[in-house]
């Protein structure tokens, strides 16, 4: 039985949708990839939990910078130099393609993604220029967004404005993915409304079984799985139970749910959080447990199929249909 979860696990291409791995480096400057280190992410640690590709999230805090665009630039720049210092073992995949070939070298590829509309600094060139650098996901807004995208701590009645659908038009113009976690609910419908695209919520849960403002709707759910996106499943205590305590269970309550809502799991992902949160479940404590989720799933008796493609090739699919 072990052996049967662990083999699942290590011939799936696993792809963690939401890393947080930038915010702890920047205030912990000994908190290194390349390094193990206190926090949930390194390389060592990524080859362990069987990670073959992981989103790395730029993030500012809206309060914290005047400048929130050149300050993402200086973000990338940090973030190449410390995949550089790990000696070959990631490398940035910018398409597909260089996903696979990155995976088939038994090397781990880095997407980069941004998250959080304050960081285009309100200028749609900036957009452009980010992409240049690799973005490959915009999560339209963090926890307060901006003036043209609600967040989830926002007033409800903020929606998408006129620039948000600027926005919109060039990340679907360009193949940069749509995330709407923590996008408020006002300003999602807006986004479904506004465009036909695939959109995607890299760290999310299920309001239905955790009512947390930051989870998803069923209707919302339902829409995201039918045009083909999917939802990365979040480690976040709180966002699971409303409580500082999870374990892998209430993570799978999530995924079980969503499932059972939509039919099958071809919307099912993974979005750790991994660094950007302080809390974790008992068992997903830091990026090498991933196999016990695997775990979980085999146990719950999921198939092969289902598990390998919750595990990545659900949001490879999204990503190849999108990115390119
Ligand atoms: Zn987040």
């Amino acid at each position: 039985m072990e052996n049967t979860y662990k083999k699942i696990h290590q011939s799936a291409i696993v792809v963690d949708l939401h890393n947080d791995y930038m915010e702890e480096r920047v205030h912990h400057s000994e908190h290194r990839l390349y390094a193990n280190n206190k926090h949930h992410t390194d390389v060592a640690r990524l080859k362990e939990g069987g990670v073959n590709v992981q989103f790395f999230v730029i993030w500012t805090r809206p309060d914290e910078h005047d400048d929130h665009f050149s300050r993402s630039l200086e973000l990338i720049d940090i973030l190449e130099a410390d995949i550089a210092e790990c000696k070959g073992e990631i490398e940035i995949a910018k398409n597909y393609n260089d996903i696979i070939k990155i995976v088939d070298k038994e090397k781990i590829a880095a997407v980069l993604c941004l998250e959080g509309g304050q960081l285009i600094g309100n200028d749609i060139e900036n957009i452009n220029k980010l992409y240049q650098r690799g973005m490959r996901y915009l999560t339209l807004a963090w926890n307060y967004g901006t003036d043209w995208c609600g967040g989830a701590n926002d007033n409800e009645n903020k929606g998408l404005a006129e620039f948000g659908k600027q926005v919109i038009d060039c990340l679907n113009q360009l193949g940069v993915m749509i995330d709407v976690s923590h996008v408020n609910k006002k300003s999602l419908e807006d986004v479904l409304n506004y465009t036909d695209a695939t959109v995607i919520a890299t760290h999310s849960g299920a309001y239905g079984a955790n009512n947390s403002k930051r989870n998803l709707n069923d209707e919302h759910i339902k829409e995201i799985a039918r045009r083909g996106g999917v939802i990365g499943s979040v480690f976040y205590p709180y966002f699971l139970n409303n409580t500082d305590k999870a374990t892998i269970k209430d993570v799978m309550n999530h995924i079980n749910y969503i499932r059972n809502l939509t039919g099958n799991v071809d919307c099912i992902a993974l979005g750790s959080d991994f660094d950007g949160i302080d809390i974790t479940p008992v068992g997903l404590e830091n990026v090498s447990k991933f196999p016990n989720l695997t775990k979980a799933l085999f146990d719950e008796g999921y198939t092969i199929d289902e598990i390998t493609k919750i595990l990545g090739t659900n949001a490879l699919r999204v990503f190849k249909n999108i990115c390119g």
